[in-house]
């Protein structure tokens, strides 16, 4: 990587999009475009990471993410190693420290981790010398996520700065959300949250959003829509009456999506749940959703942030653990 770009993203790790500038989001982004056209040819791989090996440690399930992870690096030309937490020692009791450590031991370049608990990769990210790119942590940040969902709405509309986004379903318990509301309010984009009462909290104005208890003033003029699941994993007691419900007040049907405007895009980060939090049709329309390119930007954007962080590695001797991000 040239010099004048390290100057561009400064942090070691990426573990949230919260203290990013609008400037560090484009040169990832930027950069994620190039690879966006690589993945297309017949010929995917590279070698600007041979040598350097990537780990994937998850600590909770994954598809897109995990998946993406593991093409990316190995499109790059890392050595790429996959554990999950099921078939780690973390089940015979091993502290997520003493895993970090372990794993440190072998002088991994990357660490792509992901956490039930919010804060858990950062607190990783001390304890360790390599780079530590943020997979999901709790209902904290999901940084690639966010990301993506960028690329995809700035291939689409050319710009984010102006646009009136919604963000619509269980907002209070949604990595995804915190990180989108960062980026693209960081960008110049509107955003609006839309959830019942019990799915969002009035603090999230304080993050500068609009919040809406109703799909049809939240949708109103929208350019982008974008669902989220019920995060039941994280949820206590029963937060919606019934699905039903919850459907008929906050799923996105295209009697909804009228009060949109009419090119509006949908976007999901996945997985889906059909018939919850969107129509089926509605996911399904190929004018309209973008749910299928969000997860091709995907495998881009992590190939853009293992390459920004991991690329300027040389062969120097390790950096000292805990040193400032
Ligand atoms: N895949 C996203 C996440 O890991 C969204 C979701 O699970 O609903 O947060």
């Amino acid at each position: 990587m040239a010099t004048a770009e390290l100057h561009t993203y400064p942090h070691r790790h990426l573990l949230g999009i919260e203290g990013l500038s609008a400037d560090e989001i484009t040169v990832l982004l930027d950069r994620s475009e190039e690879y966006v056209d690589q993945n297309r040819r017949v010929d995917k791989k590279q070698s600007l990471l041979r040598g350097r090996t990537q780990i994937n440690l998850f600590f909770e399930s994954s598809t897109r993410t995990r998946t993406s992870f593991e093409l990316a690096g190995k499109r790059l030309g890392a050595d790429v190693i996959n554990m999950s937490a099921e078939a780690s020692s973390i089940r015979k009791g091993e502290t997520l420290i003493d895993t970090a450590m372990t794993l440190n031991a072998m002088h991994p370049d990357v660490l792509v981790v992901r956490h039930p608990h919010s804060g858990a990769v950062n607190l990783l990210a001390q304890k360790v010398d390599c780079a530590v790119i943020n997979a999901g942590d709790g209902s904290h940040e999901h940084p690639t996520q966010a990301l993506l969902d960028a690329l995809t709405i700035r291939r689409r509309r050319g710009r984010l700065d102006g646009l009136i986004v919604a963000i619509c379903g269980d907002i209070l318990h949604s990595r995804v959300a915190r990180s989108n509301i960062q980026l693209l309010i960081t960008m110049g984009a509107r955003v609006r949250v839309v959830a019942p009462p019990t799915l969002v909290s009035p603090l999230f104005e304080r993050m500068g959003v609009a919040v809406h208890h109703d799909m049809g003033s939240g949708l109103d003029g929208v350019d982008i829509v974008m669902m989220l699941r019920l995060q039941t994993e994280r949820m206590q007691g029963s937060y919606v009456p019934s699905v039903r419900e919850y459907f008929h007040f906050f799923g996105l049907d295209y009697q909804k999506l009228a009060a949109a405007k009419p090119d509006a895009l949908i976007m999901h980060p996945g997985p889906m749940n059909r018939g919850v939090e969107i129509d089926t049709d509605v996911a399904d329309d190929i004018d309209r959703s973008v749910i299928r390119e969000q997860v091709e930007m995907g495998v881009a954007v992590r190939m853009a942030c293992l390459d920004v962080l991991t690329g300027h590695l040389s062969n120097d001797p390790p950096r000292k653990a805990a040193a400032a991000e």
